[in-house]
């Protein structure tokens, strides 16, 4: 591709993502399309000559867009958000330009030290303690990996990393956290078995003096407790787990303190709601996705640990081919996680934040909240309907319930989701809490506004009418 070629294709797909943004409401906000139907419209052989760009863009638009769930619509509000703005895609536009490898200093200075930078805002903005330090991950999943590691090296004073896991060590995090904390127990090597999930109270919170039984009754067996994981905001419905009742029990039993704040770290942006993080001076590690409701695109998980000698010790590797002269004056990220090639992900957070500043990011994230709020209200309000769980931020959980057993209305319920969500307007999930079948409306797409919540318990009502 000549340069007038590159040109003329990169202003034409700013334009169409331009217009994408203005029109995205015109598509159904979740695909659908069957299984299959995508595929069978690409051929099963590559092509053996080049094809025109024009083609490509062509099928794009003809092919691909039918397949896709617009995350960027403003009635979006399944699972969590995963947000992004103007300048986080301008940002990636130039990261995919530079096409740089970051793995250590020198295969980038710029992407090195903003990474650090960019790290050292984000622990200001949500008042990490002094002294912690970050890097950037891909996904919340592999941070929680690597906070289970480091954990079971310092358990073992670094033995494990030698000699592989020789004593039975155990996990404990609530029945509420997210499934990404089995899956890393099992990829880590503690085996699924050693993970004891502790029992939350009536607002999903874990219960501390259940974690402390069930330590002590580890180690009493023999067991050694290596990592205990809290939830600030779990994924069914934002529960807030007690982080200054568990740092203390996991600083007097010396076990590993992970806290799993994907979705909610970013509210603790806001005085008002930086209690969610009350206590996390405890905690050894702690994880926030800037990629779900910081308007980052998708990539960007912000793992920070209070001690970065045991992440680096459990993860530094020194092969000939990859040392510098420099190694001793800065910091190579590839020992800070599993990766060795890295994406440069600190640009597009750089950009987001400089553009909006702290004070416009708090008050979109305050607006996400206040609509949240409002529709809890609505929910409260209207007979039939009820609120299935406490809402501190943007999440709100309910169920219809016209009183029958409680089996008819989970089937109840799941039919309602069905059919809200085959409208195409709206697109919310759902999730079970204590056996119920509720419905999760989780508002945090940059671009949903009191209208389209509005909008939104219009369908949900209209629709909840036509099945009862
Ligand atoms: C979304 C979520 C995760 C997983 O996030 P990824 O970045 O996709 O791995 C983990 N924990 C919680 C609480 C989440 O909400």
């Amino acid at each position: 591709m000549n340069k007038d070629e590159f040109r003329k294709h990169g202003y034409q797909f700013i334009d169409w993502i331009a217009d994408y943004y203005e029109e995205v409401q015109k598509y159904p906000v979740r695909s659908q399309v069957q299984p299959d139907a995508i595929k069978k419209q690409i051929p099963e052989t590559p092509p053996i000559s080049g094809e025109p760009m024009e083609k490509l863009f062509e099928d794009f638009k003809e092919i691909i867009l039918p397949g896709i769930t617009h995350w960027q619509h403003p009635g979006w509000f399944a699972y969590f958000p995963a947000n992004t703005s103007p300048p986080s895609i301008l940002g990636e536009i130039l990261t995919a330009g530079l096409g740089s490898q970051c793995m250590i200093w020198q295969t980038s200075p710029a992407a090195a030290e903003l990474e650090e930078r960019m790290m050292e805002w984000l622990r200001m903005m949500l008042q990490l303690p002094e002294g912690w330090e970050g890097v950037i991950h891909d996904t919340a999943s592999t941070a929680t990996l690597c906070a289970l590691l480091t954990a079971r090296e310092r358990a073992t004073n670094f033995e494990s990393n030698q000699s592989g896991m020789r004593k039975e060590m155990t996990v404990y995090a609530s029945e509420e956290a997210h499934s990404s904390v089995e899956k890393d127990v099992k990829i880590a090597g503690y085996g699924k078995q050693y993970l004891r999930y502790i029992p939350a109270d009536a607002a999903f919170a874990l219960l501390p003096e259940k974690l402390e039984d069930m330590i002590r009754q580890d180690k009493r067996k023999g067991y050694m407790p290596a990592c205990v994981i809290a939830t600030v905001g779990t994924t069914s419905s934002a529960g807030i787990d007690p982080l200054e009742a568990i740092g203390q029990i996991c600083c007097a039993e010396k076990v590993w303190l992970h806290v799993d704040a994907a979705y909610a770290g970013t509210a603790a942006i806001l005085p008002k709601k930086r209690w969610i993080l009350n206590g996390i001076e405890h905690a050894d590690s702690f994880v926030f996705n800037p990629h779900k409701w910081m308007f980052t695109n998708f990539d960007c998980s912000a793992y920070f640990v209070k001690d970065p000698g045991a992440l680096i010790r459990t993860f530094e590797i020194h092969p000939e081919y990859l040392k510098t002269g420099r190694d001793a004056q800065v910091k190579n990220f590839r020992d800070w996680g599993i990766q060795l090639g890295r994406r440069f992900r600190a640009l597009k957070l750089w950009f987001v934040i400089r553009y909006y500043g702290v004070e416009q990011l708090q008050s979109m994230i305050r607006e996400h909240i206040r609509l949240a709020q409002l529709f809890k209200e609505w929910i409260e309000k209207e007979p039939g309907f009820e609120v299935m769980a406490p809402v501190h931020l943007s999440l709100v959980c309910f169920r219809i319930n016209d009183g029958r057993k409680e089996n008819e209305l989970n089937e109840l319920n799941k039919s309602l989701m069905e059919q809200i969500n085959d409208t195409g307007k709206i697109f919310l999930t759902h999730t079970t809490l204590k056996g119920k079948y509720v419905l999760r409306l989780a508002v945090g797409q940059r671009m949903t506004q009191e209208s389209h919540v509005q909008n939104a318990w219009e369908i949900i009502r209209k629709c909840a009418k036509s099945i009862l």
